[in-house]
């Protein structure tokens, strides 16, 4: 992927961010010519966002190109902004990742796994309304994004040192994060956990439930090896054997998130449980993640639940399958044993589990 930096503002301050514009909705302006939403060239944001002018701080921007809507999104692009964060890492005090809305949960998500000992902001946002139209939440979106990443404590510590999503006033832990309306400003929650910020006249921190466990000794290490052979089967009536066994025991996946219903339950007929009991023995990594937006797993309190456990399905206690899906990929580039991935899963790594 080729990538070009503009840098568009600087003042003699201490605070600096970097906003790494990868696509979306909030980089778009309507092209005169036809009507169509296009990106406009991001060096021209301060024309669009005046209000930045305001910060008194050094802001340099970086645009991928080519530029995505994030449907596009793929990990090679988890990848390159974990090695441009790492790159760039002791130049700024917080990264602004503007990308689009529909798979931001999910890059948030793999992010949160991917730099290890992060100990600055890393805040992602965008926008349903692209920032050249008048009732954008983009502006709001950005300037509150940009003062979160530049955030210091008295001690001159960052307040959010983790990978999160800033939208609509509310800051919330990447890997909690679901996108839940496609049209709303309100795109996003945190079902299962807090959220680390709100928005108002001034930003109201939620300190007791930020994570500041980073080593300040030491500095960031980025992991990029990814194992992409995940699937995802969720369950449905009427689901037939032939759907699940070419999910469950396909040979292009090496895990498989099980969508499950309520706390964990899958059906008990005899072939469903059969395939389970065989992908286990094949060796695959079955993770059990709910149906539902809130609450977790809990693979004891129904019979039905008890059997997968029992076969040797993974519970993924009140994970979000956004996240789910990030956590495999980074463990199962990290661990070629299975057994060790499988360990890891029910351990708490990045705040993604309420564990
Ligand atoms: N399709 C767009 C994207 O996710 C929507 C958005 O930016 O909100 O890139």
């Amino acid at each position: 992927m080729k990538l070009k930096i503009n840098l568009f503002q600087e003042r003699n301050t201490p605070t600096s961010v970097l906003l790494i514009y990868t696509g979306g909705t909030i980089g778009m302006k309507a092209d005169p010519a036809d009507g169509t939403l296009k990106p406009f060239d991001f060096s021209g944001i301060l024309e669009e966002v005046p209000e930045l002018r305001k910060f008194a701080m050094k802001i340099d921007a970086y645009t991928f190109n080519p530029l995505i809507d994030s449907s596009d999104v793929e990990p090679s692009l988890w990848q390159a902004l974990a090695r441009l964060i790492q790159e760039r890492y002791d130049a700024y005090d917080g990264f602004v990742i503007l990308h689009g809305t529909d798979t931001m949960a999910y890059s948030a998500s793999a992010l949160s796994f991917m730099l290890e000992n992060l100990g600055k902001p890393v805040i992602f946002t965008g926008s349903q309304l692209p920032i050249g139209e008048p009732r954008t939440d983009g502006k709001e979106n950005l300037i509150s994004a940009v003062e979160i990443a530049t955030a210091k404590d008295s001690d001159g510590h960052p307040m959010v040192p983790e990978v999160c999503i800033c939208f609509n006033s509310q800051l919330l832990r990447g890997n909690r994060s679901v996108k839940v309306n496609a049209t709303g400003f309100d795109a996003f929650k945190s079902p299962n956990y807090p959220l680390l910020a709100t928005a108002g006249i001034s930003i109201n921190y939620n300190n007791s439930f930020i994570h500041y466990g980073y080593d300040r000794r030491k500095g960031l290490t980025i992991h990029t090896d990814l194992d992409t052979r995940v699937s995802v089967l969720k369950l449905h009536p009427g689901i037939t054997e032939q759907a699940v066994r070419d999910i469950l025991l396909g040979d292009g996946s090496r895990a498989v998130i099980l969508e499950t219903y309520g706390s964990g339950n899958a059906p008990c007929r005899p072939w469903f449980l059969a395939l389970v009991r065989d992908a286990v023995t094949r060796g695959k990594i079955l993770l059990n993640v709910t149906q539902c937006q809130s609450g977790d797993v809990d693979m004891d309190l129904y019979a039905t639940g008890r059997t997968l456990k029992d076969a040797g399905v993974i519970c993924g206690h009140d994970i979000t399958t956004e996240s789910a899906l990030g956590k495999l990929f980074y463990l199962m580039g990290e661990y070629a044993d299975n057994g060790q991935v499988k360990v890891l899963l029910e351990k708490n790594l990045k705040g993604e589990i309420s564990k």
